[in-house]
Protein backbone atom coordinates (compact mmCIF):
# COMPACT_ATOMS: atom_id res chain seq x y z
CA UNK A 1 0.00 0.00 0.00
CA UNK A 2 1.17 3.36 -1.13
CA UNK A 3 1.29 5.66 1.94
CA UNK A 4 1.09 9.70 1.82
CA UNK A 5 3.68 10.21 4.61
CA UNK A 6 6.47 8.36 6.63
CA UNK A 7 7.77 10.30 9.36
CA UNK A 8 11.36 7.94 10.07
CA UNK A 9 13.35 7.01 12.68
CA UNK A 10 11.80 9.48 15.39
CA UNK A 11 11.58 8.86 19.24
CA UNK A 12 8.37 8.67 20.69
CA UNK A 13 7.19 10.15 24.39
CA UNK A 14 7.43 6.84 25.88
CA UNK A 15 11.00 6.35 24.61
CA UNK A 16 10.40 3.69 21.51
CA UNK A 17 11.70 4.32 17.94
CA UNK A 18 9.34 4.25 15.23
CA UNK A 19 8.42 5.02 11.56
CA UNK A 20 4.62 6.31 11.51
CA UNK A 21 3.35 5.46 8.09
CA UNK A 22 -0.13 8.47 7.38
CA UNK A 23 -2.66 7.19 4.80
CA UNK A 24 -5.85 9.75 4.19
CA UNK A 25 -5.17 11.83 7.33
CA UNK A 26 -4.72 9.12 9.96
CA UNK A 27 -1.84 7.20 11.29
CA UNK A 28 -2.07 3.80 9.32
CA UNK A 29 0.81 2.17 10.83
CA UNK A 30 3.44 2.26 13.49
CA UNK A 31 6.27 0.50 13.04
CA UNK A 32 10.42 0.34 14.03
CA UNK A 33 10.55 -0.06 10.01
CA UNK A 34 8.32 0.84 7.35
CA UNK A 35 9.33 0.15 3.75
CA UNK A 36 6.73 1.11 2.20
CA UNK A 37 6.59 4.39 -0.49
CA UNK A 38 4.99 7.13 0.37
CA UNK A 39 4.37 10.65 -1.09
CA UNK A 40 6.75 12.16 1.41
CA UNK A 41 9.04 10.80 3.96
CA UNK A 42 10.21 13.36 6.90
CA UNK A 43 13.16 12.29 8.65
CA UNK A 44 12.89 12.95 12.37
CA UNK A 45 16.07 10.63 13.22
CA UNK A 46 17.45 11.33 16.95
CA UNK A 47 14.27 13.64 17.20
CA UNK A 48 11.11 13.64 19.53
CA UNK A 49 8.00 12.66 17.48
CA UNK A 50 4.78 13.76 20.18
CA UNK A 51 0.91 14.24 19.87
CA UNK A 52 0.23 17.73 18.87
CA UNK A 53 0.11 20.51 21.66
CA UNK A 54 -3.31 21.21 22.59
CA UNK A 55 -4.23 24.29 24.77
CA UNK A 56 -7.66 24.10 26.77
CA UNK A 57 -7.57 27.95 28.09
CA UNK A 58 -7.03 30.75 25.61
CA UNK A 59 -8.74 34.04 25.09
CA UNK A 60 -8.88 34.23 21.12
CA UNK A 61 -11.23 37.51 20.84
CA UNK A 62 -8.75 39.67 22.94
CA UNK A 63 -5.39 37.95 21.73
CA UNK A 64 -2.80 40.09 19.99
CA UNK A 65 -4.72 43.34 21.29
CA UNK A 66 -1.48 44.72 23.76
CA UNK A 67 -1.73 48.41 23.72
CA UNK A 68 -5.14 48.65 22.61
CA UNK A 69 -6.22 51.26 23.56
CA UNK A 70 -3.81 51.42 26.06
CA UNK A 71 -2.11 49.13 28.14
CA UNK A 72 -2.30 47.25 31.45
CA UNK A 73 -0.98 49.41 34.27
CA UNK A 74 -1.83 47.84 37.34
CA UNK A 75 -1.16 44.51 36.17
CA UNK A 76 -4.36 42.92 37.87
CA UNK A 77 -6.98 40.64 36.59
CA UNK A 78 -9.79 43.74 37.72
CA UNK A 79 -7.94 46.51 35.39
CA UNK A 80 -7.50 44.01 32.65
CA UNK A 81 -11.47 43.31 32.99
CA UNK A 82 -12.06 47.45 32.57
CA UNK A 83 -9.86 47.51 29.79
CA UNK A 84 -11.29 44.90 28.20
CA UNK A 85 -14.53 46.84 28.69
CA UNK A 86 -12.81 49.95 27.03
CA UNK A 87 -11.83 47.90 23.64
CA UNK A 88 -14.96 46.04 23.24
CA UNK A 89 -16.76 48.82 21.91
CA UNK A 90 -13.91 49.37 19.22
CA UNK A 91 -13.56 45.79 18.21
CA UNK A 92 -14.90 44.85 14.79
CA UNK A 93 -15.85 41.19 13.26
CA UNK A 94 -12.74 42.03 10.72
CA UNK A 95 -10.31 42.92 13.50
CA UNK A 96 -10.79 40.21 15.94
CA UNK A 97 -11.08 37.88 12.61
CA UNK A 98 -7.75 39.06 11.80
CA UNK A 99 -6.26 38.95 14.99
CA UNK A 100 -7.29 35.50 15.77
CA UNK A 101 -5.78 34.12 12.29
CA UNK A 102 -2.28 35.44 12.99
CA UNK A 103 -2.82 33.71 16.09
CA UNK A 104 -3.66 30.57 14.74
CA UNK A 105 -0.63 30.59 12.05
CA UNK A 106 1.51 31.05 15.38
CA UNK A 107 -0.19 28.21 16.90
CA UNK A 108 0.38 25.76 14.13
CA UNK A 109 4.15 26.65 13.87
CA UNK A 110 4.53 25.41 17.27
CA UNK A 111 2.72 22.52 16.92
CA UNK A 112 -0.39 23.52 19.23
CA UNK A 113 -3.20 21.85 17.17
CA UNK A 114 -6.16 22.33 19.60
CA UNK A 115 -7.69 25.21 21.30
CA UNK A 116 -10.46 25.87 23.44
CA UNK A 117 -11.26 29.75 23.63
CA UNK A 118 -13.75 31.23 25.74
CA UNK A 119 -15.30 34.10 24.02
CA UNK A 120 -16.99 36.89 25.66
CA UNK A 121 -20.62 36.63 25.63
CA UNK A 122 -21.43 40.13 27.07
CA UNK A 123 -21.86 42.05 24.01
CA UNK A 124 -25.21 42.39 22.74
CA UNK A 125 -23.57 42.32 18.94
CA UNK A 126 -22.19 39.08 19.63
CA UNK A 127 -19.61 40.26 17.14
CA UNK A 128 -16.80 37.95 18.67
CA UNK A 129 -19.25 34.83 19.31
CA UNK A 130 -19.70 35.47 14.81
CA UNK A 131 -15.79 36.67 14.50
CA UNK A 132 -14.44 33.38 16.28
CA UNK A 133 -17.20 30.68 14.81
CA UNK A 134 -16.20 32.00 11.46
CA UNK A 135 -12.37 31.67 12.34
CA UNK A 136 -13.12 27.85 13.79
CA UNK A 137 -14.18 27.23 9.97
CA UNK A 138 -11.52 28.55 8.46
CA UNK A 139 -9.21 26.77 10.64
CA UNK A 140 -11.05 23.45 10.63
CA UNK A 141 -8.86 21.66 8.16
CA UNK A 142 -5.80 21.88 11.06
CA UNK A 143 -6.85 22.86 14.37
CA UNK A 144 -9.45 21.74 16.37
CA UNK A 145 -11.01 24.70 17.84
CA UNK A 146 -13.72 24.92 20.83
CA UNK A 147 -15.63 27.81 21.80
CA UNK A 148 -16.82 28.36 25.17
CA UNK A 149 -19.63 31.04 26.22
CA UNK A 150 -18.32 32.82 28.35
CA UNK A 151 -20.14 36.04 30.45
CA UNK A 152 -17.17 37.54 31.36
CA UNK A 153 -18.85 40.88 32.72
CA UNK A 154 -20.96 37.84 35.32
CA UNK A 155 -23.90 36.01 33.89
CA UNK A 156 -26.11 37.50 36.28
CA UNK A 157 -24.13 41.29 37.29
CA UNK A 158 -24.50 42.13 33.48
CA UNK A 159 -27.89 42.80 33.00
CA UNK A 160 -27.63 41.35 29.35
CA UNK A 161 -25.47 38.14 29.68
CA UNK A 162 -27.79 36.09 30.89
CA UNK A 163 -29.88 36.11 27.64
CA UNK A 164 -26.95 36.91 25.24
CA UNK A 165 -24.80 33.89 26.42
CA UNK A 166 -27.82 31.33 25.91
CA UNK A 167 -28.08 33.18 22.27
CA UNK A 168 -24.29 32.16 21.23
CA UNK A 169 -25.31 28.68 22.66
CA UNK A 170 -27.76 28.97 20.23
CA UNK A 171 -25.67 30.22 17.69
CA UNK A 172 -23.38 26.74 17.76
CA UNK A 173 -21.03 27.97 20.31
CA UNK A 174 -19.66 24.24 22.04
CA UNK A 175 -19.22 24.66 25.69
CA UNK A 176 -21.16 26.71 28.44
CA UNK A 177 -18.58 29.01 30.56
CA UNK A 178 -18.84 31.07 33.50
CA UNK A 179 -17.23 33.44 36.08
CA UNK A 180 -18.88 32.40 39.59
CA UNK A 181 -16.23 34.82 41.25
CA UNK A 182 -17.17 37.89 39.35
CA UNK A 183 -20.63 37.99 40.35
CA UNK A 184 -21.78 40.64 42.90
CA UNK A 185 -22.33 37.80 45.55
CA UNK A 186 -20.87 34.82 46.70
CA UNK A 187 -24.75 33.45 46.37
CA UNK A 188 -25.24 34.67 42.83
CA UNK A 189 -22.05 33.28 42.18
CA UNK A 190 -23.19 30.32 43.40
CA UNK A 191 -26.40 30.48 41.41
CA UNK A 192 -25.03 30.85 38.02
CA UNK A 193 -23.02 27.82 38.94
CA UNK A 194 -26.03 25.58 38.98
CA UNK A 195 -27.99 27.10 36.22
CA UNK A 196 -25.25 26.99 34.00
CA UNK A 197 -24.41 23.54 34.70
CA UNK A 198 -28.40 23.03 34.46
CA UNK A 199 -28.25 24.97 30.89
CA UNK A 200 -24.99 22.25 29.43
CA UNK A 201 -27.62 19.03 31.23
CA UNK A 202 -30.58 20.34 29.42
CA UNK A 203 -28.13 20.78 26.04
CA UNK A 204 -25.72 17.95 26.28
CA UNK A 205 -22.59 20.01 26.45
CA UNK A 206 -19.62 20.18 28.09
CA UNK A 207 -18.55 23.07 31.00
CA UNK A 208 -15.89 24.92 31.68
CA UNK A 209 -16.16 27.64 33.84
CA UNK A 210 -13.33 30.39 35.13
CA UNK A 211 -13.85 29.80 38.47
CA UNK A 212 -12.03 30.88 41.89
CA UNK A 213 -9.67 33.00 39.92
CA UNK A 214 -9.00 35.02 43.14
CA UNK A 215 -6.99 34.92 46.40
CA UNK A 216 -9.80 34.51 47.98
CA UNK A 217 -9.56 31.57 50.77
CA UNK A 218 -13.62 32.09 50.91
CA UNK A 219 -14.21 31.74 47.15
CA UNK A 220 -15.37 28.18 46.73
CA UNK A 221 -17.54 27.67 43.69
CA UNK A 222 -15.31 24.73 42.69
CA UNK A 223 -17.54 22.91 45.87
CA UNK A 224 -20.66 23.92 44.04
CA UNK A 225 -19.14 23.14 40.40
CA UNK A 226 -17.99 19.54 41.75
CA UNK A 227 -21.57 19.11 43.49
CA UNK A 228 -23.80 20.25 39.99
CA UNK A 229 -21.30 18.01 38.06
CA UNK A 230 -22.43 14.97 40.20
CA UNK A 231 -26.48 15.75 40.77
CA UNK A 232 -26.31 16.85 37.07
CA UNK A 233 -24.95 13.63 35.84
CA UNK A 234 -22.01 15.37 33.98
CA UNK A 235 -18.80 13.71 34.81
CA UNK A 236 -16.00 13.92 32.72
CA UNK A 237 -17.64 16.91 30.85
CA UNK A 238 -17.06 19.45 33.05
CA UNK A 239 -13.55 21.66 33.92
CA UNK A 240 -12.65 24.62 36.22
CA UNK A 241 -10.30 26.83 34.84
CA UNK A 242 -7.47 28.28 37.21
CA UNK A 243 -8.91 27.56 40.87
CA UNK A 244 -6.23 29.74 42.35
CA UNK A 245 -8.55 30.59 45.18
CA UNK A 246 -7.38 26.99 46.32
CA UNK A 247 -3.62 28.09 46.34
CA UNK A 248 -4.71 30.31 49.57
CA UNK A 249 -7.51 27.71 51.61
CA UNK A 250 -7.05 26.48 54.67
CA UNK A 251 -5.50 22.67 54.48
CA UNK A 252 -8.23 20.93 56.48
CA UNK A 253 -10.89 22.24 53.65
CA UNK A 254 -8.71 21.06 50.74
CA UNK A 255 -8.40 17.40 52.41
CA UNK A 256 -12.23 17.32 52.15
CA UNK A 257 -12.59 19.44 48.25
CA UNK A 258 -10.10 17.16 46.64
CA UNK A 259 -11.66 13.95 46.82
CA UNK A 260 -15.36 15.81 45.88
CA UNK A 261 -13.28 16.92 42.88
CA UNK A 262 -12.47 13.67 41.93
CA UNK A 263 -15.44 12.03 42.54
CA UNK A 264 -17.13 14.07 40.05
CA UNK A 265 -14.56 13.97 37.76
CA UNK A 266 -13.99 17.45 37.51
CA UNK A 267 -11.05 18.34 35.52
CA UNK A 268 -8.50 21.56 36.31
CA UNK A 269 -7.02 23.58 34.03
CA UNK A 270 -4.59 25.99 35.92
CA UNK A 271 -3.00 28.76 33.79
CA UNK A 272 0.72 28.70 35.07
CA UNK A 273 1.64 32.00 33.33
CA UNK A 274 -0.84 34.33 34.02
CA UNK A 275 -1.76 32.66 37.29
CA UNK A 276 1.96 33.67 38.56
CA UNK A 277 1.43 37.51 37.00
CA UNK A 278 -1.56 38.34 38.37
CA UNK A 279 -2.18 36.30 41.50
CA UNK A 280 -0.83 37.75 44.96
CA UNK A 281 -1.01 41.57 43.59
CA UNK A 282 -2.35 42.57 46.83
CA UNK A 283 -0.03 41.13 48.80
CA UNK A 284 3.15 42.78 50.27
CA UNK A 285 5.83 39.66 51.79
CA UNK A 286 5.47 36.79 51.70
CA UNK A 287 3.46 37.39 48.28
CA UNK A 288 1.58 33.97 47.47
CA UNK A 289 2.04 32.91 43.94
CA UNK A 290 -1.70 31.66 43.31
CA UNK A 291 -0.87 29.03 41.28
CA UNK A 292 -3.75 26.00 42.19
CA UNK A 293 -2.38 22.63 44.00
CA UNK A 294 -1.50 20.64 41.17
CA UNK A 295 0.48 17.87 42.52
CA UNK A 296 -2.15 17.61 45.38
CA UNK A 297 -4.90 17.18 42.45
CA UNK A 298 -2.85 14.98 40.47
CA UNK A 299 -2.32 12.50 43.48
CA UNK A 300 -6.00 12.97 44.28
CA UNK A 301 -7.07 11.30 41.12
CA UNK A 302 -7.85 14.85 39.57
CA UNK A 303 -7.07 15.32 35.68
CA UNK A 304 -5.16 18.40 35.61
CA UNK A 305 -3.99 19.91 32.30
CA UNK A 306 -2.14 23.16 31.68
CA UNK A 307 -3.87 26.29 29.71
CA UNK A 308 -2.15 29.03 27.93
CA UNK A 309 -5.20 31.92 29.01
CA UNK A 310 -3.62 34.48 27.48
CA UNK A 311 -1.05 36.07 24.65
CA UNK A 312 -0.78 39.86 24.60
CA UNK A 313 -3.93 41.01 25.19
CA UNK A 314 -5.37 43.10 28.64
CA UNK A 315 -4.10 40.71 31.17
CA UNK A 316 -0.48 39.43 29.77
CA UNK A 317 2.03 41.34 28.34
CA UNK A 318 4.01 38.82 26.34
CA UNK A 319 3.20 35.28 24.85
CA UNK A 320 4.53 32.99 21.94
CA UNK A 321 1.47 30.13 21.54
CA UNK A 322 3.98 27.63 22.75
CA UNK A 323 2.99 25.34 25.43
CA UNK A 324 6.15 24.41 26.33
CA UNK A 325 6.41 27.99 27.81
CA UNK A 326 3.37 26.64 30.08
CA UNK A 327 4.25 23.81 30.84
CA UNK A 328 7.72 25.03 31.34
CA UNK A 329 6.57 28.10 34.46
CA UNK A 330 3.63 25.55 36.04
CA UNK A 331 5.79 23.10 36.81
CA UNK A 332 8.82 25.54 38.35
CA UNK A 333 5.66 27.21 40.42
CA UNK A 334 4.36 23.37 41.47
CA UNK A 335 7.89 22.31 42.31
CA UNK A 336 7.31 19.49 39.91
CA UNK A 337 11.22 18.66 39.00
CA UNK A 338 11.69 15.14 39.45
CA UNK A 339 12.30 13.15 35.82
CA UNK A 340 8.54 11.86 36.53
CA UNK A 341 6.64 15.10 36.95
CA UNK A 342 8.23 16.89 34.01
CA UNK A 343 7.11 14.14 31.95
CA UNK A 344 3.93 14.25 33.26
CA UNK A 345 3.97 17.90 32.75
CA UNK A 346 4.92 17.43 28.82
CA UNK A 347 1.91 14.81 28.57
CA UNK A 348 -0.32 17.89 30.70
CA UNK A 349 0.03 19.96 27.56
CA UNK A 350 -0.25 17.15 25.10
CA UNK A 351 -2.54 14.13 26.38
CA UNK A 352 -4.20 15.46 29.00
CA UNK A 353 -5.64 18.70 27.99
CA UNK A 354 -6.73 16.67 24.58
CA UNK A 355 -8.83 14.49 27.29
CA UNK A 356 -10.12 17.45 28.87
CA UNK A 357 -11.12 19.01 25.50
CA UNK A 358 -12.76 15.88 24.54
CA UNK A 359 -10.37 15.23 21.47
CA UNK A 360 -10.43 11.57 21.57
CA UNK A 361 -9.07 11.19 18.00
CA UNK A 362 -5.67 12.98 18.90
CA UNK A 363 -2.49 11.00 19.84
CA UNK A 364 0.22 8.69 18.46
CA UNK A 365 -1.77 5.86 17.75
CA UNK A 366 -2.91 3.58 15.01
CA UNK A 367 -6.36 4.90 13.59
CA UNK A 368 -6.28 8.38 14.99
CA UNK A 369 -5.60 11.68 13.27
CA UNK A 370 -2.32 12.12 12.02
CA UNK A 371 -1.56 15.25 13.82
CA UNK A 372 2.04 15.20 15.21
CA UNK A 373 4.72 17.51 16.13
CA UNK A 374 8.47 16.92 15.85
CA UNK A 375 10.43 18.51 18.06
CA UNK A 376 14.41 19.04 18.37
CA UNK A 377 14.91 16.98 21.38
CA UNK A 378 15.59 13.59 22.48
CA UNK A 379 12.50 13.56 24.65
CA UNK A 380 10.36 15.12 26.63
CA UNK A 381 12.32 16.66 29.50
CA UNK A 382 14.50 17.89 26.84
CA UNK A 383 11.83 19.31 24.76
CA UNK A 384 10.71 21.19 28.29
CA UNK A 385 14.57 22.14 29.42
CA UNK A 386 15.00 23.44 25.81
CA UNK A 387 11.45 25.00 24.72
CA UNK A 388 12.76 22.58 21.85
CA UNK A 389 12.43 23.86 18.04
CA UNK A 390 9.44 22.57 16.18
CA UNK A 391 10.90 20.94 13.62
CA UNK A 392 7.94 19.69 11.34
CA UNK A 393 4.27 20.23 12.29
CA UNK A 394 1.91 17.84 10.47
CA UNK A 395 -2.06 18.75 10.96
CA UNK A 396 -4.25 16.12 9.82
CA UNK A 397 -1.90 13.94 7.55
CA UNK A 398 -0.44 17.31 5.88
CA UNK A 399 2.77 18.95 7.09
CA UNK A 400 2.24 22.26 7.89
CA UNK A 401 5.22 24.02 8.93
CA UNK A 402 8.62 23.08 8.88
CA UNK A 403 11.81 24.72 10.23
CA UNK A 404 15.74 24.26 10.15
CA UNK A 405 17.92 23.06 13.36
CA UNK A 406 18.30 25.46 15.96
CA UNK A 407 22.12 24.38 16.06
CA UNK A 408 24.14 28.03 16.09
CA UNK A 409 27.65 28.35 14.78
CA UNK A 410 30.59 28.75 16.99
CA UNK A 411 33.95 30.94 15.88
CA UNK A 412 35.94 30.23 18.93
CA UNK A 413 39.27 29.31 19.33
CA UNK A 414 39.66 25.58 19.90
CA UNK A 415 36.11 24.86 20.20
CA UNK A 416 33.69 23.27 17.83
CA UNK A 417 32.55 25.06 14.72
CA UNK A 418 28.53 24.37 15.85
CA UNK A 419 26.80 24.08 19.31
CA UNK A 420 23.48 22.63 20.04
CA UNK A 421 22.00 22.26 23.55
CA UNK A 422 21.05 18.79 23.69
CA UNK A 423 22.49 16.84 25.76
CA UNK A 424 22.16 13.05 27.09
CA UNK A 425 22.25 12.58 30.53
CA UNK A 426 25.20 10.27 31.80
CA UNK A 427 24.70 7.29 34.61
ZN1 LIG B 1 -9.29 32.85 31.11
Amino acid sequence: MSLDLIVKGGTLPDGRNADIGIAGGRITAIEPKIESEAGRVVDATGNLVAPPFVDPHFHMDATLSYGIPRINASGTLLEGIALWGELKPLLTHEAVRERALAYCDWAVSMGLLAIRTHVDTCDDRLLAVEALLDVKKSVAPYIDLQLVAFPQDGFYRDPTARENTIRALDMGVDVVGGIPHFERTMADGRRSVTELCEIAAERGLMVDMHCDETDDPQSRHIEQLAYETQRLGLQGRVAGSHLTSMHSMDNYYVSKLLPLIAEAEVSAIPNPLINIVIQGRHDTYPKRRGQTRVPEMLKAGIRVGFGQDCVLDPWYPLGTADMLDVAFMGLHVAQMTSPADMAQCFRMVTETNAAIMGLDHLGIEVGKTASLVVLEAGNPVEALRLRANRLCVIAKGKVVAERSSSAAKLDLPGRPKTVDRRHRLQN
